[in-house]
């Protein structure tokens, strides 16, 4: 497929997209926002852009119901790039759109310009400890890109009001808002963190006792949050959790694999507490203590709160 100079900003149902736009005024001569979700959002973004296709009030689909529309759009325009944004939401339809489209969805972005008429784009990969540099050729570029926020109001383009066909085999049946535990763990000087090593459940009183004892927040490995459910989700460190660099990061009972390790290669120092010497942690850690973490952890514990 030839394509245009145009880039489309896809909006999923969320205002915040400065980040989007941003990437699509780099690559693009004329930048025009795809709106899935309310009027309301359309007049957010049209600030930003210079042309608005809004895609009529979603009812109750989901934004992704919309898949359909915005890849007859795509194909008709023949955009350089489509930029959507990293949220759930926005993942979920640029995908949809991306498969429709046959496009591989590019992901952690670091840097996009122009080779000639080629969209070269430097993405992290493997957590971001690498970074490829890829030239999408023969159509559209397809990039998730951090969102932003949300345009100053002001003076755009007239909102155009696309015919669209969503999807009606799922409906949006109710909205909550996210509940957050008040945890920043990027704010955290010191973090401890466990692992499978931990046995049971109630033994997370002796990571907490060390945490208090040295001021820290409590972290885990993803098995902890994403598969006992031992601790809530927003504390698991790593390449699909938090990624945080504190002063001081205990892993205990953590083996060491890359997902993990690289959610604390920024940390300045980091301490491993795990019963197997052969643990590939000891290799990325500044200092080791081969030992049960079951005698370890409280003696540590007890010696800091008697040294306080
Ligand atoms: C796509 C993908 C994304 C992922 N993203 C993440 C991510 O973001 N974060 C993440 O953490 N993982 C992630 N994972 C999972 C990751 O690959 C590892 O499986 C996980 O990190 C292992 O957790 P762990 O170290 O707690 O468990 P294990 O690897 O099972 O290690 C447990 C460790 O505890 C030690 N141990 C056992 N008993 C004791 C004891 N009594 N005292 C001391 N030490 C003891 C053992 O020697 C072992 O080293 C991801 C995996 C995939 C495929």
């Amino acid at each position: 497929m030839d394509v245009s100079t145009q880039a489309f900003v896809l909006v999923a149902g969320d205002p915040a997209v400065s980040g989007l736009v941003d990437v699509a005024r780099t690559l693009g001569s004329e930048v025009v926002a795809v709106v899935a979700g309310g009027r309301d959002v359309a007049d957010a973004v049209a600030p930003a852009v210079d042309r608005v296709l809004w895609l009529g009030d979603p009812g109750g689909v989901p934004v992704e119901a919309f898949a359909p529309d915005v890849a007859r759009l795509v194909l008709e325009a023949a955009p350089r790039v489509v930029v959507g944004a990293t949220t759930a939401a926005g993942r979920a339809l640029l995908g949809a759109v991306a498969a429709r489209l046959g496009a591989p969805v590019l992901g952690g972005v670091a840097a996009v310009e122009l080779d000639g008429e080629t969209v070269v784009v430097s993405h992290g990969v493997l957590g971001g400890i690498a970074e490829h540099r890829t030239a999408v050729t023969g159509g559209p570029a397809v990039l998730a890109v951090q969102p932003g926020t949300v345009v100053p109001a002001g003076a755009g383009p007239v909102v155009e009001e696309r015919t669209s066909e969503p999807l009606t085999g799922a409906q949006t049946t109710e909205v909550r808002a996210k509940v957050h535990v008040g945890v920043d763990l990027g704010a955290a000087a010191t973090v401890v963190g466990v692992g499978r090593g931990l046995k049971a459940r109630e033994d997370l009183a002796l990571i907490e006792d060390l945490a208090r004892a040295v001021g820290g927040e409590v972290a885990c490995s993803r098995p902890l949050a994403e598969g006992v459910d031992w601790v809530p989700k927003e504390r698991y460190i790593g390449i699909s959790g938090q990624h945080i660099a504190p002063a001081l990061y205990v892993a205990i009972g953590i083996s060491g694999q890359l997902q993990h390790m690289v959610g604390v290669r920024d940390a300045t120092t980091v301490v491993a507490i795990n019963s197997d010497p052969a643990a590939p942690v000891f290799a990325q850690c500044d200092y080791g203590i081969v030992g049960d973490l079951y005698d370890v952890v409280p003696a540590l514990t007890a010696a800091l709160q008697a040294g306080a």
